[in-house]
């Protein structure tokens, strides 16, 4: 099969409504420009998917772009009820969502999400048919104590709890290593590499190798026009997670003409 680069652009609690319409406008326009990633998009070589502030996915699915997906980034494991401020599986099915992020480390380590709210979570989008991007990685202290790997055991083993591994196949793992999300420095292309070749190695245990050969195995943590190459390069590495630099359409456009070169 040929590669399929997911370059996925975490917004975080960034752009209201506003905001999304006219990035989505600018990207449109860029997108209008660059032929060369439009065709790799229709030929589904490179695929682009922005996670939007809940609120603001109504803009994404209004805009409706045919080169886009978006997605949520959290959810709740139930369908309804007395939860509030949260925001469920089936309302992000609603809004035309393809993927929801779960486990992201600030959800994790600011809000206290744990393994099994997490697995929770997993198997709920799962359930419905939404594909999540889950996230595992290391702190700063548990890597230089030599744990990185176990963590990554732990959070997805855990989070795989109870999963059919037919069902398996939807997920895409994100490792970001905590250290490097926000602060500008990235793991080494060998590190990022170990760590999402032992992710495709858990899945095999776990799954089979036919499951864990076409499983997306994406890096995340300070990725930027400057860094993706080397990184996209990597045979475990499938594709991106992206915060701070898709913010912006020039370095999230930066981002795709890297992946374009390695393919
Ligand atoms: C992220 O939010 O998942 C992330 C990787 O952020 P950044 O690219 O800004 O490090």
């Amino acid at each position: 099969m040929e590669q399929r680069i997911l370059l996925a652009g975490n917004w975080k609690m960034h752009k209201g409504p506003k905001e999304a319409l006219s990035f989505l406008g600018d990207l449109d326009k860029a997108l209008e420009l660059e032929k060369t990633i439009t065709e790799a998009i229709v030929s589904k070589k490179i695929e682009l998917a922005l996670f939007p502030p809940f609120i603001s996915i109504p803009t994404f699915c209004d805009f409706n772009h045919k080169m886009i997906k978006w997605g949520g980034q959290n959810a709740h494991w139930e369908e309804k009820g007395a939860f509030t401020g949260e925001v469920s599986i089936p309302m992000l099915l609603e809004l035309g969502c393809s993927y929801v992020i779960l486990g992201h480390s600030e959800r994790r380590h600011i809000f206290g999400e744990t393994d099994e709210m997490v697995s929770k979570k997993l198997t709920a989008a799962l359930d419905h048919g939404l594909s999540p991007v889950l996230c595992v990685g290391e702190t700063l202290d548990e890597r230089n104590g030599g744990k990185a790997l176990s963590v990554i055991r732990r959070q997805l083993l855990s989070a795989l709890e109870g999963v059919d591994s037919t069902k398996a196949a939807q997920i895409v793992v994100a490792y970001e290593p905590v250290w490097a999300i926000g602060t500008g420095r990235t793991a080494s292309d060998a590190d990022a590499q170990e760590a999402c070749n032992f992710v495709r190695g858990l899945f095999v245990e776990r799954c089979g190798q036919n499951i864990a050969s076409g499983i997306r195995v994406l890096y995340g943590g300070s990725v930027s026009p400057k860094n993706a190459a080397g990184l996209l390069r990597q045979p475990d590495i499938d594709g991106a997670l992206i915060g701070g630099a898709s913010l912006s359409v020039e370095s999230y456009i930066g981002i795709i003409k890297e992946a374009l070169s390695v393919l």
